[in-house]
């Protein structure tokens, strides 16, 4: 690997072309490989910039800048690393407007989004936990006595006094991955309990979004936090992340992405004996009761079906409404959808949601539409040419051209009714603007179809009876309940998934688990 020679300035968006590093030991690289390959532009279907295609020996020189780093940076005080991680956070506040600008280029979401939601969450994502270790990892428990104590063979009774208490180190070099629907706020989900809690780590974003991480290892940089507590090194997830997840010295593996990718996580890391955090994919029903306060929920259940282009784990994707109330709950629905949920460029304040994140993506969304026509479901675009006037053409797969941005990745929001509970478009995670909307009868009927699948991510259900709202939230089998409401999230609240949604459990004091080993420790 050649070290580049690259300026220490973050990228403008008037610039032609951004060439990402793999960030190694506070130094920028280019990869081994000497071999690029281009990313895109969604809203237009342009080169957007050039990913660095790394593989074992770019991981490897990571590993080994992490594995230096580590003695000294874990023998820091927390207060010493919450004041780096402190500085990180202002440098994210102070570089907002940039970095949202490119999390937008770069993943299609709304300039609205990236600002409001992904590159402020990162921010706040530093403070908390530099917060959180301050106020947990100093304190040292002492719990009394072993109550009765086993004679020895003297016959006088041993080791039955002992002062005992834990003792929470870091584990060492932690591999992150990340996905590319929320890029920055998820990875530094991970980089922020990791590095709090004295560990150091190796990062792989996203091949698909990896701009915003190259940005914030200038900001690593500039915030002074030693060389080789963060790398980070882009390439794609077959060569580069497998290389990462099973390297013999990263003990610590935290997953966010597909659940296939999991299931291969989990086998290569199981062997090895690594501690694996795996958050994975969804199929989020939200279940709405005839006694719902439609004038709340058909806003809500619009935001949760649309939000980043349906492009969330969280976003519900199967709508069950209770008989009475199906027929004016659809068409109360999609006249909202209609009027409000405007698909368009991402930098128009008009938009709600922008382009989806590549073609290949693009091209599976579109096919899922294909298959609900083949099995002749009802299926809306919600569109209306006159309200949208930059709308040059919708195909029969929902695909929409529009005015300016013809190369761009755009999708109708879509809304298939008349589809069974066993087909591919009610069981299979889609992951854009698509969602169906099926009717129950009974609360058995509702629990039991919410519950009748692989996932298990997250669900919201809505009704004005309390009782009923705890009733049913307790028996729906998912991580994640929101009751008359939908990602409200309190970053101390337990996140994860079940069933096939994942394995491991994240946020507050769980996330410091993960990144810590426990040692009992008893003092005679
Ligand atoms: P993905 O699984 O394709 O990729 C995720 C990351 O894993 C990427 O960085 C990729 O390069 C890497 N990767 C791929 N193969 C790998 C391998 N063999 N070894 C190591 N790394 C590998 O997922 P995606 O398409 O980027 O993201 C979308 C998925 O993420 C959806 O299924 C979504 O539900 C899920 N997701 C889950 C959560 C959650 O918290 N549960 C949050 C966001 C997204």
């Amino acid at each position: 690997a050649t070290l580049a020679n690259i300026s220490q300035e973050l990228p403008t968006p008037k610039q032609d072309e951004i060439k990402v590093r793999n960030f190694i030991g506070g130094q920028w690289y280019e990869p081994s490989s000497n071999n690029f390959f281009d990313n895109f532009n969604p809203s237009t279907g342009k080169v957007l910039c050039q990913i660095p295609d790394s593989g074992a020996a770019d991981v490897d020189l990571a590993v080994k800048a992490a594995k230096d780093a580590f003695p000294a940076w874990s023998s820091l005080t927390p207060h010493q690393r919450a004041a780096h991680i402190y500085k990180l956070a202002d440098l994210v506040e102070k570089n907002l407007s940039t970095m949202a600008t490119f999390e937008s280029l770069d993943q299609g979401k709304t300039l609205t989004m990236a600002t409001n939601i992904d590159i402020s969450r990162t921010a706040i994502n530093f403070r908390f936990f530099a917060d959180l270790v301050i106020g947990d990892l100093t304190s040292v428990s002492v719990t009394g006595a072993y109550p009765k104590a086993y004679p020895g063979p003297d016959g006088k009774p041993a080791f039955g006094q002992a002062l005992s208490y834990v003792n929470r180190t870091p584990v060492g070099v932690a591999g992150l991955i990340s996905p590319w629907n929320l890029p920055l706020y998820l990875l530094t989900w991970k980089i922020a309990p990791c590095i709090a809690t004295g560990n150091t780590c190796v990062c792989k974003p996203s091949e698909f979004t990896s701009v915003t991480a190259m940005m914030l290892t200038k900001l690593i940089k500039q915030a002074g936090i030693p060389d080789g507590v963060v790398n980070m090194v882009f390439g794609l997830g077959a060569t580069a992340g497998n290389a990462l997840v099973t390297h013999p010295d990263v003990p610590l593996v935290s997953f966010t992405g597909g659940t296939a990718t999991g299931k291969a996580i989990a086998s290569a890391t199981a062997p090895m004996f690594k501690h694996t955090s795996l958050e994975l994919g969804g199929k989020n029903p939200a279940l709405i009761f005839a006694d719902s306060n439609l004038d709340e929920c058909i806003p809500s259940i619009a935001r949760s079906s649309f939000l980043n282009q349906g492009e969330i784990c969280l976003c519900n994707s199967r709508i069950y409404v209770q008989k009475p109330i199906f027929d004016e709950f659809v068409s109360r629905f999609k006249e909202f959808v209609i009027t409000k949920v405007t698909p368009g460029d991402p930098f128009s304040p008009a938009s709600y949601y922008g382009p989806l994140v590549s073609k290949p993506h693009f091209e599976k969304v579109q096919s899922y539409v294909q298959l609900a026509r083949e099995e002749g479901c009802n299926v809306e675009f919600c569109v209306d040419r006159a309200l949208n006037t930059n709308v040059l053409d919708v195909s029969e797969n929902g695909a929409l051209a529009l005015e300016g941005l013809e190369g761009g990745y755009f999708m109708s929001p879509t809304v298939i009714t008349n589809v069974s509970q066993k087909s591919r478009l009610v069981q299979e995670e889609i992951f854009g603007p698509v969602v169906c909307i099926l009717p129950f009868e009974t609360e058995e009927e509702g629990i039991q179809l919410a519950n009748d699948i692989q996932y298990g991510l997250a669900a919201t259900v809505w009704s004005v009876d309390q009782s009923r709202l705890r009733r049913v939230a307790s028996q729906i089998q998912a991580g994640n309940l929101w009751c008359n409401c939908w990602m409200v999230r309190h970053l101390e609240m337990p996140f994860g998934g079940f069933k096939a949604s994942g394995l491991g459990t994240e946020g507050g004091r769980y996330s410091i688990d993960f990144f810590t080993k426990k040692q009992a420790i008893y003092l005679g």
